[in-house]
């Protein structure tokens, strides 16, 4: 079978690779089609110098022969692997009564028949909405210059790039979720969110197809956006950051405020006890991964925000 592959850079790697290895020029280049495996070790063999990351990346592209195919499907299965990878501990937590103690609402907790009914929800959303997206993301990334050849970029050049990600993402949901909560939008498109007035992690996309596509494309046209300026990111960079930023949504909606959360150590960081009381109050909290937008723009909405409001409010009346 003659190989395809239309990414650029991945295909000069690919085709200097079975030069290499077959001592032909590339028009003569013809492999048997095999499996992943043959195709791993075959790659293995004649390139030690690759990670074993980097060789299951390369063997990937190669053995589906289409890279919209191999990124399309590679894209939805991380997102599937991980959105319910990460919620479900939270299932068996409510499910099981662990950490009652930690529970923000603790009178609230959800069923399974809610999260199951949750889950169908988010399930059919993801094949209907999501999945005909993910397929144009591999032509839409190549068109912005997303990188997909090896070697990976360095682990300092993803934290610092999935960093500034988390950034600009937050900014983009604190402004459009806030637009989210005038009136008839929130009437037309949010309510569906709210339905879960205590949240759990798998409600983090109980929501209508066009809040998917509004707050999503902040998740995904961040890294585009950075992209189209510095022209340097990888796909992996942008499958890292989505991750993560599907971690922290999840985590929000867990209902769960620990010792240990994270903003005890970071006091910028949103966290659950933030999105909670979002979801308790249907107003002020916002942002998704900080609080400073909340802070500056005075919708902070937690015991000591509302104390400083009163105080002012005191003040004010003394001046006048
Ligand atoms: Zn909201
Ligand atoms: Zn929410």
């Amino acid at each position: 079978m003659w190989y395809v592959i239309s990414s650029p850079s991945l295909s000069l790697c690919f085709f200097s690779l079975i030069q290499d290895l077959l001592g032909t020029t590339m028009n003569s280049t013809v492999l048997p089609p095999g499996t992943y495996w043959g195709q791993y070790q075959d790659i293995t063999k004649f390139n030690t110098h690759l990670s074993v990351a980097e060789r299951l990346w390369v063997a990937w592209y190669a053995w589906v022969q289409n890279d919209v195919l191999a990124t399309g499907i590679m894209s939805f299965v991380i997102h599937e692997l991980f959105y319910f990878g990460r919620s479900l501990p939270w299932v068996f937590i409510d499910s099981l009564g662990f950490f009652k103690r930690y529970k923000i609402q603790s009178s609230k907790v959800p069923s399974l028949r809610e999260q199951w009914d949750c889950a169908k929800f988010v399930l059919l959303s993801h094949f209907t909405v999501e999945l005909p997206q993910i397929w144009l993301f591999h032509p839409m990334a190549q068109f912005c210059g997303l990188s997909t050849s090896i070697p990976f970029p360095s682990p300092w050049t993803m934290t610092y790039q999935i960093a500034i990600f988390f950034v600009m993402e937050d900014t983009w949901h604190y402004f459009f979720h806030r637009a989210l909560h005038w009136g008839p939008l929130y009437k037309a498109i949010h309510k569906i969110h709210h339905q879960y007035s205590a949240p759990f992690g798998l409600a983090a996309e109980y929501a209508s197809p066009i809040e998917v596509m509004i707050l999503g494309f902040g998740t995904v046209s961040c890294p585009i956006l950075w992209c189209a300026f510095t022209g340097n990111l990888h796909i992996l960079t942008m499958y890292i950051w989505i991750v993560l930023r599907l971690f922290q949504a999840i985590d929000a909606h867990s209902g769960y405020e620990f010792p240990c959360s994270l903003h005890h150590f970071l006091p910028f960081w949103a966290g659950a006890d933030h999105h909670d009381l979002h979801h308790e109050k249907f107003i002020g909290n916002y942002s998704s991964s900080f609080r400073w937008w909340d802070y500056l723009l005075d919708t902070e909405y937690t015991p000591d925000a509302l104390k400083r409001r009163r105080g002012k409010k005191v003040k004010a009346k003394k001046t006048q």
